[in-house]
């Protein structure tokens, strides 16, 4: 335990529940990394799909050139080109959605996850960080909101951003329904409250709103 630069904190839950931004801040606050697990999911899919989806995928994950940084958000190079952004689109979400159902994909991640966390001083965020990736985390925080304002979050950051610009509301809540039901009814590391988590619903907060109360959380006894 000595050699331990700090907590490993873990937050769950589905997508557009604010985790993303609220990991990062977090982070930042008490001085922490920030690991985007998604991002990891995201590469593999659309690394996948680049390389022509044919492929053995033992065999494409033991030539994969993926690199991470996750200094200022998640930085992603893929053979040395930056695709943190081509990572965020619709379709690579449904991809990262389906090949993250692969149990060497999991595996692949997961390995990667528990690499980079294990020394401790992290904030992962993700969908099975907590129960999988490192069940024994110190502290565990699980975040929701319903769907529509998962689906408004969403909408604004795709409006916001360079892809998929036009995409409709009804669109990406469908979308989001998809995923949630896949990620939650798959077989391997479905998405659960993992034990021990604090449970927050987001719907009603603001990001800072978010951020102070796992603060305060983690000040208070587990
Ligand atoms: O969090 P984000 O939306 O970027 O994740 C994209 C997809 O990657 C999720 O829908 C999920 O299927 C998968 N994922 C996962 N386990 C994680 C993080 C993401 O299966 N820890």
């Amino acid at each position: 335990m000595s050699s331990r630069k700090g907590l490993i904190i873990t937050i769950d839950g589905p997508s557009g529940a604010g985790k993303s931004t609220v990991a990062r801040k977090l982070a930042e606050r008490i001085g922490y990394r920030y690991l985007d697990s998604g991002a990891m999911y995201r590469a593999v899919a659309y690394a996948y799909r680049a390389t022509g989806d044919q492929q053995e995928i033992g065999r494409f994950l033991g030539n994969l050139d993926l690199s991470f940084s996750f200094d200022e958000g998640a930085k992603v190079c893929f053979n040395g080109e930056d695709i943190s952004t081509s990572i965020r689109s619709s379709e690579i979400s449904l991809a990262a959605s389906r090949i993250s159902q692969d149990p060497k994909v999991r595996e692949y991640c997961t390995q990667l996850q528990r690499r980079l966390g294990e020394e401790g001083g992290v904030v992962l965020e993700g969908r099975d960080t907590g129960s999988v990736v490192f069940p024994h985390a110190d502290r565990k925080f699980f975040l929701d909101a319903n769907v529509a304002e998962r689906a408004r979050r969403r909408h604004v950051e795709v409006t916001a951003s360079e892809t998929g610009s036009d995409e409709s509301f009804s669109k990406i809540q469908a979308e989001i329904e998809k995923r949630d039901r896949d990620d939650s009814s798959r077989s391997l590391a479905p998405l659960i409250k993992p034990e021990g988590a604090v449970y927050v619903d987001t719907t009603e907060k603001g990001i800072d709103e978010v951020v102070d109360l796992l603060v305060k959380a983690l000040g208070e006894r587990p």
